[in-house]
């Protein structure tokens, strides 16, 4: 047994229990023909299990299922609807450390990361509980007194979600929280490193009284051939993304064949600006959030970080000090601070960007490569790195990192800093600490961003809407607006 696997049985192993199958009209059922596909421990490479490969059949019998269970999943009592969300948001709670073990394994995340994932995760089923039974309509007199509109709000249809597995839980409870609530039913297609906690909280939903039919889960290691012929289903109705911006744009292009509601949530590529004026012990902080929450691997990550040139170098010095600090290893150990990153290719990845900023003049302040550690030989690790001096025209400046590596450039004034950091072609978040209220809210004000962090390294919360804008997406999450992206507004026009 590796030193994982004792970690894991020692908590109460979840991997064995959680279903392996297709959850298709409120059964576990195999994928046609017991096609599987491989889950591995990004940690160790350990095989962790097989799980059901679905194939475009399979995929429409999903569909079938909720397009069957529709008509009587929108007539569901609202109250019903928010209680089984309930319900299921305190059994997540209830098992939070059971399931974090268990998306350690598959993600690689640390434990603590995975907690914070789990509740964050049921806070949208607990939000969204509450939202089920305040969707409202209006009743006014028309200008002319002539008649009356009466607007109505009702669920879209079916819907087809598709999620990324560096949140295999959140991501898929932002859409499935409001789905319900709203009376869709839905398809859901996890990413293929991480289906397991999708299948887990599946079978949470199931107990939790779910209806057959309303949540379908479709693991699939052919996401193109299962997910496109159910976008061209005339019977789904909307198509909601969390992934990469190239993947987002090919869906919507699919998606326009049968002009379905599309909300996408895609690629970032966050600036980071610290001034002069800053409490840098709390830009420190929060850049440590903004940048090593999940190992880096958030569309949220800080990308680019600037800082004013009079407190550049004292910034990187205590970054760096932090940085240096943390404990990389296997997420399922306690002291785990930074896991490995989800597969060879990311790490590669990181590898190049940080080797290009490099050649290109960057200075390592720590960290810079993959760590030599023998303990650490079987995953995906990567050192967490500080760099300074990092030129614009690096390629981290506009390509998502998608690790543990904070760039930082110098900047001399507020208007520098305002453009480079709206040269990209993405606009999710971006983060600005200064002490200056006026000035922080000029640069939140010419942004391009759909959410600014304000002195404030995390800006998600399942009460806020969440999404962004140019190439990060349509579209929002969370809040008030997240249940309007699966209702319909009707008007009913009465002669008077
Ligand atoms: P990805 O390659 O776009 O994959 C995301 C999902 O799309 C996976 O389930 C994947 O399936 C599926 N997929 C891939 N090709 C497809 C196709 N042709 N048709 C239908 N589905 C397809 O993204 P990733 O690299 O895994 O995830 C990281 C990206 O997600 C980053 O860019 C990150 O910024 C973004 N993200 C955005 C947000 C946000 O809210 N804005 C949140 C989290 C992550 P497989 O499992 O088969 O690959």
């Amino acid at each position: 047994m590796t030193g994982t696997q004792q970690h894991a049985t020692a908590r109460g192993d979840l991997l064995a229990h959680t279903p392996k199958d297709l959850f298709i009209d409120g059964e576990w059922v195999p994928a046609t023909g017991g096609a599987t596909f491989e889950v591995r421990d990004p940690a160790s490479g350990e095989l962790l299990c097989e799980v059901a490969d679905a194939s475009p059949s399979d995929g429409t019998a999903a569909l079938d299922a909720a397009v069957a269970a529709q008509a009587s999943w929108a007539a569901h009592p609202p109250r019903e609807r928010g209680e089984i969300l309930r319900r299921a948001f305190e059994e997540l709670m209830r098992r939070q450390d059971e399931l974090a073990v268990l998306m350690t394994r598959e993600n690689g995340k640390p434990l603590a990361d995975a907690r914070g994932e789990i509740a964050y995760a049921a806070e949208f089923f607990r939000w969204f509980s509450e939202e089920a039974v305040r969707i409202d309509g209006g009743y006014q007199v028309a200008p002319n007194g002539a008649s009356r509109f009466l607007v109505m709000r009702q669920p879209v249809g079916p819907c087809l979600f598709v999620t990324p597995w560096n949140f295999p839980m959140a991501m898929g409870t932002r859409k499935i929280g409001p789905a319900i609530a709203a009376g869709c039913t839905m398809v859901i297609k996890p990413a293929h490193q991480t289906p397991l906690s999708m299948l887990a909280l599946a079978g949470i939903l199931k107990d939790a009284g779910l209806p057959p039919g309303v949540l379908n889960v479709v693991p699939a290691t052919d996401a193109g051939g299962v997910v496109e012929p159910l976008i061209r289903d005339p019977r789904a109705r909307k198509i909601s993304f969390t992934g990469s911006t190239a993947v987002g744009r090919r869906l919507i292009e699919q998606s326009a064949q049968q002009v379905l509601r599309v909300s996408m949530e895609l690629g970032g590529n966050a600036p980071f600006v610290v001034f002069d004026d800053a409490d840098l012990d709390a830009a420190v902080d929060g850049a440590m959030t903004a940048k090593m929450r999940n190992m880096g691997e958030a569309c949220t990550a800080a990308n680019r970080i600037y800082a004013q040139r009079g407190v550049a170098e004292e910034f990187g010095r205590r970054l760096a000090e932090r940085m240096s600090a943390l404990r990389l290893g296997p997420g399922v150990e306690d002291s785990t601070q930074v896991g490995p990153l989800i597969d060879a290719r990311a790490q590669e990845k990181v590898r190049t960007l940080v080797r290009d900023a490099v050649d290109r003049g960057a200075r390592v302040v720590v960290g810079g490569d993959v760590p030599t550690d023998e303990r650490l030989r079987g995953g995906h690790f990567f050192t967490p790195t500080v760099l300074q001096d990092v030129p614009w025209e690096a390629r981290m400046s506009s390509e998502e990192i998608f690790g543990p590596v904070a760039p930082i450039s110098a900047f001399d004034t507020e208007e520098e800093a305002l453009s480079a950091a709206n040269n990209t072609e993405y606009g999710l978040v971006s983060y600005v600490y200064t002490r200056d209220l006026a000035r922080g809210l000029r640069m939140a004000e010419g942004l391009e961003t759909g959410m600014v962090g304000l002195n404030q390294g995390l800006v998600s919360n399942p009460a806020a809407p969440f999404g962004g804008i140019k190439h990060s997406g349509v579209g929002r999450e969370g809040g008030h607006t997240g249940i309007d992206e699966f209702l319909e507004t009707k008007l009913v026009n009465i002669g008077f």
